[in-house]
């Protein structure tokens, strides 16, 4: 068997299933033999109806009298039924779970696990899972609970799994010195574990596995870096403090840090490949300007690389602004640019040192006559290939100087240990006079009275002193959500199987024009033809716009200082960062900023929330996402997927620090390399995100 086939030759996976399983990035055998259970419930000791307690139960039994019901609150959905075994019966209650009606069968017994408790007067078994007896007899006792993904649910996954028992024979080993055959026993133990230690063994290989490949891409890339020639250049000092004189602020310490940081770096004749990580409105681009002004002082030329229009624009304003006067002769160049073949003549005889723009800045007619540090903003936003072009773009035998940025932080651990081999400044303190954004979580219900009066109180607010004031009436504010259409589901990121509701940009556009009859509202999603999007910002940026609807695609770097209030709809189904993030697009300016974030109200908020509620620290909360992560999430310590691992056990520093010690010795022997072919065409996708040229 190849892993590397569809996940459709596996029996059982139709076109339907796939479909679902690519929505979520599944989609071949080995991803989906590597969709790793998020839990494990044990059924061997179920109690008899008549003798169960309150508190935590295992029952076995029929299910019968199933029905479904829309709650009198809106969005919850109440299934409940009745579970019977010799000895008596028993309510059970599911919310938002109405797939629940079609997982039995009369007929069947099921395990059911979960709390029984009293609700409403009444005890009752509340959100059991449940699992078919004889699916987990063949289990001995212990049940993988899988996280589902859109219609497939824990028990579909289960089903699927014993389909393919088989396959799992056929998996080659990975690492070079351990035991034949361990990496296909420990995926086939950790979805058919016989022991709970098992599974945990199981489970820790395979995290095992890999950290290896991700501190082996990390160590290669480390090694081809250091390989590589770059124009070397001295410290200008008195150029440097003359400009610092100059600004209208005091630099921050760890301003000065990462910039002394920068300067010393790009004194050697190796490249410079440095991530500056800040928090949002850290003052990232302050460095960047240094690290800039730097490089023209000693006759170079400069990109700036910004993952859109609007921030390319932006960092132009006011780059060009506060450099002018230090022999900076700055351009922008993106898609909307006009007279572009001249601008390009310009940069390549050098009358152009400092040139800010988009992807537009990648095409092949971009020549520099001597580039020599490419910046660029949010990182993690470009692919590698666009990365690389720029790259190719300095002069001939030399590599220019990187300098990435971002403002999504790698936890403290993962840098120690992960990306040990990446240089890192770090800005960690914010310029004075910061005020902390006031967060808070409220329930859905509670939108007419909360929080439509503070919308229109903050519309009334005279604009802020950082807005431009060009048409400006008001503050204003942005309101997220998850869909960009009606009817939308997606699952929520507690790892709970329960869908969620989802308003999408188009009906809360619909509704919130309905309630604020007199203001502009207007709406954005990633689906727009990029003049269009590109219009709308602009016009909510001049203050055109009361209340922006978007989705998450406004999620870096925008900087509207005159939005004051932000509402997250559906809290519950972001990761942590991404919140963080997104509350990142207030508090930009001088006055106070506000969060809103909206939840069901179903349940108490998660600990994430609650977090974010209390922390404007993005180094603390990404951190603390960290811990937060069970076993199994998917989810990477970066956004938007970048760092994939499948077991979050970067928190787990002893296995890190052993696989660390194991990928250096295994380096010690390069010619071993050559014989793992399946490890390094694996490491390929790491040395991608690790590396940053
Ligand atoms: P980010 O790190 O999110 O990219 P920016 O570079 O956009 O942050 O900076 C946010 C704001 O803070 C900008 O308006 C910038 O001019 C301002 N700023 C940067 N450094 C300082 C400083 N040392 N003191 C005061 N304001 C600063
Ligand atoms: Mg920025």
């Amino acid at each position: 068997m190849e892993l590397s086939k569809p996940v459709e030759t596996l029996t059982g996976i139709g076109p339907k299933t796939a479909e679902i399983l690519k929505k979520y990035g599944i989609r071949t055998v080995k991803d989906f033999l590597y969709t790793l259970p998020r839990d494990y419930e044990t059924y061997d000791t179920p109690t008899s109806i008549a003798k169960i307690r309150p508190g935590k139960v295992v029952i076995r039994g029929k299910i019968d009298a199933l029905t479904s019901r829309r709650a009198r609150r809106r969005n919850l959905s109440v299934t409940e039924g009745v579970v019977r075994d010799e000895t008596g019966m028993v309510k059970v209650v599911w919310f938002n779970q109405s797939y629940r009606l079609k997982q039995f069968s009369k007929d069947k017994e099921y395990y059911f696990t979960g709390n029984y408790e009293l609700r409403n007067g009444r005890y009752s078994l509340v959100s059991p899972s449940a699992a078919e007896v004889a699916d987990i007899d063949l289990r001995i006792g212990l049940s993988p609970i899988y996280v589902a993904h859109g219609a497939l649910k824990s028990h579909d996954f289960r089903r699927l799994f014993n389909n393919s028992r088989d396959k799992f024979n056929q998996i080659p080993d990975l690492l070079p010195s351990v035991k034949s055959g361990t990496r296909k026993k420990a995926l086939f133990y950790a979805h058919f574990p016989n022991s709970l230690d098992i599974a945990n063994k199981a489970r820790e290989y395979l995290a095992y596995e890999e950290l290896f490949e991700l501190i082996l891409a990390a160590k290669l890339n480390r090694r081809e870096n250091d390989k590589l020639r770059a124009k070397a250049i001295p410290f200008n000092q008195e150029g440097i403090r003359n400009f610092v004189q100059k600004l209208p602020f005091k630099l921050t310490n760890a301003q000065r840090r990462a910039a002394w940081d920068i300067f010393k770096n790009m004194e050697k004749p190796v490249p410079m490949n440095r991530l500056l990580q800040g928090d949002v409105g850290s003052g990232k681009t302050m460095v960047a300007a240094l690290a800039a002004l730097e490089v023209i002082l000693a006759g170079g030329q400069v990109a700036f690389l910004a993952p859109t229009a609007i921030l390319a624009t932006q960092h132009f304003d006011s780059l060009s602004k506060i450099l002018e006067g230090f022999g900076v002769h700055t351009a922008l160049l993106t898609g909307a640019t006009k007279k572009k073949p001249e601008l390009k003549k310009q940069i390549l005889n050098k009358e152009i040192n400092l040139v800010i723009g988009t992807h537009a800045l990648l095409t092949d007619d971009t020549e520099f006559a001597n580039l020599q540090l490419v910046i660029i903003d949010e990182q993690h936003r470009f692919g590698v290939e666009q990365r690389q072009k720029l790259l190719l773009k300095s002069p001939h035998g030399l590599a220019p100087h990187l300098l990435s940025m971002t403002a999504t932080p790698i936890p403290r651990s993962l840098q120690l240990t992960v990306f040990g081999d990446l240089d890192v400044s770090i800005l960690n303190e914010m310029p004075r006079g910061r005020q902390p954004i006031e967060t808070k979580i409220l329930a859905e219900i509670e939108t007419t009275e909360m929080l439509y009066p503070k919308m229109d109180e903050i519309m009334k607010l005279s604009p802020d002193k950082k807005g431009t004031g060009k048409k400006m009436h008001g503050q204003q504010i942005y309101w997220i959500c998850k869909a960009i259409d009606d009817g939308t589901v997606v699952p929520n990121q507690n790892g709970a199987a329960s869908p969620q509701d989802i308003t999408s940009v188009k009906k809360r556009t619909r509704r919130l024009r309905e309630v604020f009859p007199d203001k502009c509202i207007e709406f954005l999603h990633g689906k727009m033809k990029p003049a269009e999007k590109d219009a709308i910002m602009e016009r909510f940026s001049n203050g055109e716009i009361d209340i922006l609807v978007s989705t998450t695609v406004v999620e870096v770097g925008v900087d509207v200082p005159n939005a004051t209030l932000i509402v997250i709809e559906n809290a519950e189904s972001y990761g942590l960062a991404q919140l963080h993030q997104l509350r990142g697009r207030v508090g930009r300016g001088a006055s106070k900023a506000y969060c809103y974030l909206l939840t069901s109200g179903d349940m108490r908020p998660s600990r994430r929330l609650l977090e974010l509620e209390k922390s404007n620290d993005g180094f603390y909360l990404s951190e603390v996402d960290l811990k937060l992560r069970g076993p199994g999430e998917i989810y990477g310590a970066l956004q938007h997927g970048a760092l994939d691992l499948r077991i979050a056990s970067l928190a787990d520093t002893k296995l890190i620090s052993r696989a660390q010690k194991d990928v250096t010795e295994f380096l010690q022997a390069p010619d071993d390399m050559i014989k793992y072919k399946e490890l390094m065409s694996g490491i390929t996708k790491y040395q991608q995100i690790t590396t940053l040229n």
